[in-house]
């Protein structure tokens, strides 16, 4: 059998050495480019021969920064993530030649006017519903950050540039995708935790083909020992974990949840599945496709929201999920709201649980889950 715990301790090591390989490419003389948002078509990023990299935080400690500019009763990635810009402490920001943002919700939209005092911040108008005339605004959109680009880092974007990254990105989702199916099966070969190291591992593979190949390794071994009877996790509640971003400070909810009798089987939030769900259709001309995709994504901010609710019901079926937990940060007004649809559509046990990058109630989480997990047998 394969050791899968070595695999994990592989993908744990380029966790922390994500730093050193981005300064690396900028010795090489490779281009930085910040994302905050999966509605960023990280195709065109990759199509300048530059790298995109994640910057949403999830760390408790740049908030405070943060909040010298930015109030206080404010998403805490929004805040972390500008903390961390302000303090310049954060080393994927201070490499980054320009800056992505989109107008999704209105705290990170205006946080944007703030950063762009501090990196060039080129801003996508998102159109918030999935409308055909929407489809054309964003594409526009997409085209418009393309010249940017071209003029910020010297380099003109040919279609076969698009069409190549576009290609790559889809084969990275369909790896993930044939990682993600491992856990429909029942009980799960992994836990919610192994699962958040590898979307977190994902963020940080930078279009690495070697990355890739070891998430593909981690599929096969897991598969195969499974088919030969291993079985490294419990029978246990199947839960499904939905609603805004989640990182290292929310591992709280995840511990909270699998050490009171359940294990996540889905991560539906981005950095999961929402976002990689879908493919870019590669038969069609590339700035349609790209628009048509990213605008697919179901993120809050869309109104109104329903493909997010199909999907989870889909999933909640797909993994054969026994319930769903809705991770809503503090102030985040749109997935807040939206969790009244949520838990009208699902007809599973459902709790949403409003929190924030502290670790201040990580007792009460983990009382709330014990309950909401106990309620269920
Ligand atoms: S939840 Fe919405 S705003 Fe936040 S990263 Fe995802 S798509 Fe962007
Ligand atoms: S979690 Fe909500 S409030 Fe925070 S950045 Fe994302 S959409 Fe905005």
């Amino acid at each position: 059998m394969t050791d899968i715990e070595s695999i994990f301790e592989t993908m744990r090591n380029a966790l922390s050495a994500g730093p050193v390989r981005i300064k690396e490419a900028v010795d090489e003389g490779r281009k930085i480019v910040g994302c905050y948002c999966a509605y960023t078509p990280y195709e065109v990023i990759r199509a300048t021969g530059a790298i995109p990299v994640t910057l949403c935080s999830t760390s408790d400690k740049p908030i405070a920064a943060g909040e010298e500019h930015l109030p206080r009763n404010l998403c805490p990635l929004i805040k972390s993530s500008y903390g961390f810009a302000l303090t310049d402490t954060c080393p994927y920001f201070h490499f980054c030649s320009i800056v992505i943002g989109e107008t999704t919700c209105d705290g990170k939209k205006k946080m944007y006017e703030l950063l762009n005092r501090l990196r060039p911040t080129h801003v996508m108008q998102l159109p918030q519903t999935y409308a055909t005339e929407s489809i054309a605004l964003w594409k526009a959109e997409i085209e418009r950050l393309a010249r940017r680009l071209e003029t910020e880092l010297g380099v003109t974007i040919t279609e076969s540039d698009l069409k190549r990254e576009i290609s790559k990105r889809n084969t990275e989702r369909r790896v993930m995708g044939d990682f993600y199916a491992l856990s429909t099966l029942n009980p799960a070969p992994l836990s919610g935790l192994e699962l958040n190291l590898v979307n977190e591992f994902f963020k940080v593979s930078f279009g690495d083909e070697k990355a890739l190949e070891l998430v593909r390794e981690l599929t096969k071994a897991l598969r195969e020992n499974y088919e030969e009877g291993e079985r490294r996790v419990a029978p246990r509640k199947r839960i499904i974990v939905t609603g805004c971003p989640t990182g290292k400070s929310l591992e709280k909810v995840f511990n909270a949840i699998e050490e009171n009798g359940g294990t996540i089987v889905a991560f539906e939030n981005c950095g999961g599945i929402k976002p990689n769900y879908e493919l870019v259709d590669e038969t069609r001309p590339p700035y349609d496709a790209l628009a048509e995709k990213y605008l697919g994504i179901p993120c809050s901010c869309m109104s109104p929201n329903n493909k997010r609710l199909d999907l989870l019901e889909k999933l909640v079926a797909d993994y054969h999920a026994d319930g769903v937990v809705d991770i809503i940060l503090q102030a985040c007004h749109t997935y807040n709201v939206e969790t009244f649809l949520v838990r009208e559509r699902l007809k599973i046990p459902y709790i949403a649980v409003e929190t924030d990058y502290y670790q201040s109630d990580v007792e009460q989480l983990s009382t709330r889950m014990g309950a909401f997990i106990e309620m269920m047998n």
